[in-house]
C-alpha cells in the first residue's frame, strides 16, 4: 500500500484551525465596534428624545400663553376706553411692519385695529376701563 495514492481525497480546502481563530478574533472585534457605535447612537437617541420632549412642552407653553393673551386681549380690547370702533387711539404706529393687517390708516395716522388684533391689547399698558366696566373709571365697583 505504501506509495500508492489514497483512495479517497477532500475535495474542498481544510482551513487551519489557526486561520479560523483570526477570522473569528477579527469578527469578534467588529461585533464589538459594532457594539460601541449602537451605544453611542442610543445615548444619541435619548438625547434627542429629552430634546424633543422640552420642545413640545416648550410648544405647549407658548400655545397656552398665546391662548390667554387672545382670551384677555379680547376682554380688555372690548372694554378699553381707547377702542374706537375697532381702532386703538392710544397707540401711533410709526410703521406697519410687523403688524400684518392690523395696521389703519385713520386721518394720516396709523393706528391698530384691535377687533382683528385683540391679543395686542393683552400686554398693552396703556388700557384704561371705559365708563360701566366693572372696575372702570367711574363704573361699578
Ligand atoms: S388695551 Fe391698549 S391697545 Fe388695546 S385698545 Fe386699549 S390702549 Fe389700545
Amino acid at each position: 500500500m505504501s506509495g500508492e495514492e489514497p483512495i479517497i481525497e477532500p475535495e474542498v480546502e481544510v482551513s487551519s484551525t489557526s486561520s479560523l481563530a483570526e477570522e473569528v478574533l477579527k469578527l469578534g472585534e467588529r461585533v464589538s465596534s459594532i457594539d460601541e457605535r449602537v451605544s453611542g447612537l442610543e445615548s444619541r437617541v435619548e438625547a434627542l428624545e429629552e430634546l424633543f420632549k422640552g420642545l413640545a412642552s416648550a410648544v405647549e407653553a407658548s400655545g397656552r400663553v398665546a391662548a390667554a393673551a387672545a382670551l384677555i386681549g379680547s376682554w380688555k380690547a372690548s372694554t378699553c376706553m381707547f377702542n374706537r370702533e375697532g381702532v386703538c387711539v392710544a397707540w401711533r404706529i410709526r410703521s406697519p411692519e410687523g403688524f400684518g393687517e392690523s395696521v389703519v390708516e385713520v386721518d394720516g395716522v396709523l393706528r391698530l385695529r384691535v377687533s382683528e388684533a385683540p391679543e395686542l391689547c393683552a400686554f398693552c399698558p396703556l388700557y384704561q376701563a371705559r365708563r360701566g366696566v366693572r372696575g372702570g373709571a367711574g363704573g361699578e365697583a
